[in-house]
């Protein structure tokens, strides 16, 4: 089976403009930036989402994220960032190896991450509420 292009980059079987490394994590350049600097951080290891990922691992990537956004910030002269998780194909995940995006932002960059807002009931609040602390573990 063709192993995936993230677990590719990883072993340095497919070349990548690599930002950071350490043992169990990569940061590099994503190669169809939403703005120069966009930088993608995966696990070494392929661990298809977040749920799958082990805490010690998510916490590695965790710091990897922190080093390279606030690098990033300072490189590109960005005013913020946005960290994002695409989670599951339905969630707009292509690549299905865990990956954090970090898109440095600008004034009027005129990119749109937008979530759209509703009106919700307070019962339905109140109903959705119950039903997620039920499942936390
Ligand atoms: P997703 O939608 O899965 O969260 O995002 C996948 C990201 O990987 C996209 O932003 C896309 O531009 C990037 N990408 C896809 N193929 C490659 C590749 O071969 N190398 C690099 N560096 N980035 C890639
Ligand atoms: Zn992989």
């Amino acid at each position: 089976m063709q192993e995936c292009i993230f677990c590719q980059i990883a072993q340095k079987k497919s070349t990548a403009f690599i930002v950071y490394e350490n043992e169990e994590t990569m940061a590099f350049l994503d190669i169809f930036p939403s703005n120069k600097g966009h930088t993608l951080i995966i696990p070494k290891k392929h661990y298809e989402n977040i749920e799958e990922i082990p805490e010690k691992q998510l916490i590695e990537i965790a710091k990897t994220t922190k080093k390279v956004s606030q690098a990033i910030k300072e490189a590109t002269d960005a005013q913020g960032f946005n960290i994002i998780l695409n989670n599951g194909k339905t969630a707009g995940q292509l690549i299905m190896h865990l990956h954090f995006h970090i898109v440095p932002r600008f004034e009027n960059d005129n990119l749109k991450l937008t979530f759209k807002s509703n009106k919700a009931e307070k019962e339905e609040l109140e109903e959705t509420l119950k039903k997620i602390k039920q499942k936390i573990k």
